[in-house]
């Protein structure tokens, strides 16, 4: 079943990067700008999620390209001089994969990354390439000035898509996602966070749920984690000092939920 595995041979692993601009915690504060360009983001990952600056659509990257999003359901290349607040990237390398031969739901996925990855401690970036029965996202809106917090951003107000295999047209895309540790909650998202972009690079967004006919599964494991902070004046005033608890509860119910 597995083409290769991490679970045997860890020890023997390469190092490797994963990139991160801005703060979780700052996102949840409603820290919307920050400093970071897509074009240096490109520079250090082919592989990548996150949003724009303004909350301005769901960022993709894949492929070495960085596609937006939109609340309006259109899905564009982004220019090099848009920013972001928030994203995180690698130079995506397959270290392990699998193939689904059979339905998977999200939740198997989980399942069988879970099976996949060696440890829990570790950062993964991963791909699904696959046909699907469908795909359920949500994409946030553009705010303007003040910002509200994130929670009150995501509370049903975000347009949510439902894509799914038409008649005798079947719906291929990618999921591009990361599997990110307890421990790191509040810098990223901890566990599963995931968006979609379809193979006619027409539609996606933050994805919520799956269901998987049939592709392949892959695992890159990132041992390094490079993260930088914005340099703004937004940040550098935020109070991040939350509670760990309720940050625990706000990342949920923005990022999971719905
Ligand atoms: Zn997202």
């Amino acid at each position: 079943m597995f083409t290769n595995s991490l679970a045997s041979n860890l020890s023997r692993a390469p190092r490797h990067e994963v990139f991160q601009t801005g703060l979780m915690g700052a996102l949840l504060d409603g820290i919307y700008d920050g400093d970071c360009t897509v074009e240096h983001l490109l520079t250090r990952g082919d592989f990548g999620v996150g949003t724009f600056n303004a909350l301005d659509g769901e960022m993709i990257i894949l492929d070495g390209v960085c596609y937006r999003l939109s609340s309006d359901g259109t899905v564009a290349p982004a220019s090099g001089r848009e920013k972001t607040p928030f994203a995180v990237a690698t130079e995506f390398v397959a270290h392990a994969s699998v193939e689904l031969t059979t339905p998977h739901t999200r939740q198997q996925i989980a399942h069988v990354l879970d099976e996949l990855t060696p440890s829990d401690n570790y950062l993964y970036a991963f791909r699904v390439r696959a046909e699907f029965e469908f795909v359920r996202t949500r994409t946030v809106a553009r705010q303007s000035k003040p910002y509200r917090r994130l929670v009150e951003v995501t509370k049903g107000e975000p347009v949510q898509n439902f894509v799914a295999t038409a008649h005798n047209v079947a719906l291929t895309g990618d999921v591009v996602g990361f599997l990110t540790p307890v421990y790191q909650q509040g810098i990223g998202i901890a566990g599963d966070h995931a968006h979609f972009i379809s193979s006619s690079r027409d539609q996606g967004g933050h994805v919520l749920d799956y269901l998987v006919v049939m592709g392949v599964l892959e695992v890159c494991i990132g041992t390094d984690l490079h993260l930088e902070l914005p340099r703004t004046s937004e940040f550098e005033q935020a109070d991040l000092d939350d509670d760990p608890v309720e940050r625990d509860g706000e990342v949920s119910a923005t990022e999971n939920h719905h």
